[in-house]
């Protein structure tokens, strides 16, 4: 990487020094942040997270402000490149009663509410520009701080600000956890998009007994549709159809054949050649009759709408590079990390989409999110920091 610098080996212990100073503090921050509920539908304390952030960010001389919808914007001014976006959410999946509330420390685990998903990042990214700041490093830096408060709702009031701050950055960081796969720890540079199709039969009904070969039976009609769906996954190329259970007839009496079904199908795909080559199957098979009746030479009628929830995040050449550094780096500090591609999305998968280069799952590592085992490694959150701030040295 070009911008490699022979102040590496002098920042070198400086940042150690700096994150030994700060480690207790953020590690306080995120256990205060934590046992604040801020589930998406909890406003005040989404707001309480957003005035525990702010002291620290205009400490670090950001412009701290505050988004339509309860998002957190920060910004610095600089002239270098590259120009920095950092995303994160403040709400988590647990609504205001939720009895999960208190952060327990067990030995290296922490236990709570968010710790993983993603107030542990958010913890991280916070700290790591204080220690950046301390050691001189966010001179001249242009970065731009963004949390949002409805991502575990799909982003819905947040994602055109997302969208609207990303193309202004050359790169995206996202702090959601890391995850644990044997013993090595990932992060995300990939993911899948995800999209809907959902089909509508309509077809002949009768009664069931009585007018049996004069019906066009559009249960029988869906299930060979199911089959041929389920032909499109393609474990190799990323892609998975899955028939869901969204299933709804005209008619659900016993002895009643139904005149019309509808039924979804959820898709999910790594890049948009698989996307095209899905949309096309999804055509096909929509006009495709699977059932003719003999008699009456009559077959079944079917429409299909295919809605795109999320776009894939797809590799840049530029976030594989990265990639790869971090994963030396990794090496370098014991800490064994690499990326992999994550289903389920993330606001990454919007600015990705622009074009933007982004790197994604940077946050400390846990598991258990969305349930109340959430926990997060401990030994973690001090090692992914130093990740963070050798990554900036080494490649910024
Ligand atoms: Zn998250």
């Amino acid at each position: 990487m070009k911008n490699r610098r022979a102040s590496v080996a002098v920042q070198g212990p400086e940042i150690l020094e700096v994150i030994d100073e700060l480690h207790d503090e953020m590690l306080s921050f995120l256990i205060e942040i934590a046992e604040i509920n801020s589930g998406s539908q909890n406003a005040e304390g989404i707001r309480q997270v957003i005035a525990a952030c702010d002291p620290l960010l205009s400490e670090m001389g950001f412009q701290v402000g505050l988004l339509e919808g309860n998002h957190l914007i920060a910004r610095m001014k600089g002239n270098m490149t590259p120009r920095i976006l950092i995303l994160g959410h403040l709400d988590t999946v647990y609504e205001k009663e939720h009895p999960f509330r208190k952060v327990v420390m067990e030995d290296d685990i922490l236990r709570g509410p968010g710790v993983g998903d993603m107030k542990g990042g958010i913890a991280l990214a916070l700290y790591g520009l204080l220690c950046l700041k301390r050691t001189g490093l966010l001179e001249n830096r242009m970065v731009t701080v963004l949390f949002n408060s409805d991502e575990e709702r799909g982003s819905k009031t947040s994602r055109a600000f997302i969208e609207e701050e990303a193309p202004k950055h050359d790169l995206v960081l996202v702090f959601e956890g890391g995850k644990r796969v044997g013993d090595k720890t990932t992060f995300v540079i990939e993911r899948q998009g995800v999209g809907t199709a959902q089909f509508t039969i309509t077809g002949a009904s009768h009664h069931a007994g009585m007018d049996h070969e004069k019906a066009v039976n559009v249960i029988e009609e869906m299930s060979h549709k199911i089959i041929e769906l389920q032909k499109l996954t393609n474990y190799e190329g990323g892609t998975t159809v899955s028939p869901a259970g969204e299933i709804e007839v005209s008619d659900s009496r016993r002895n009643v054949i139904p005149e019309w079904v509808k039924f979804n199908v959820d898709f999910r795909f790594r890049n948009f050649v698989e996307k095209d080559r899905l949309f096309v199957g999804f055509k096909r098979i929509a006009e495709t009759p699977f059932v003719v009746n003999r008699r009456t030479g009559r077959s079944a009628a079917c429409e299909v709408k295919i809605s795109l929830l999320r776009p894939p995040m797809i590799p840049t050449e530029k976030s594989l590079e990265y990639a790869s550094e971090i994963e030396r780096i990794g090496q370098e500090i014991g800490h064994a990390i690499v990326p992999r591609t994550r289903p389920g999305g993330s606001d990454g998968c919007y600015t990705a989409a622009l074009g933007i280069t982004t790197i994604d799952g940077l946050g400390p590592v846990g598991s258990g999110w969305h349930t109340d085992e959430e926990y997060l490694e401990l030994p973690s959150l001090r090692k992914r920091l130093e990740l963070f701030l050798r990554f900036w040295t080494n490649c910024f």
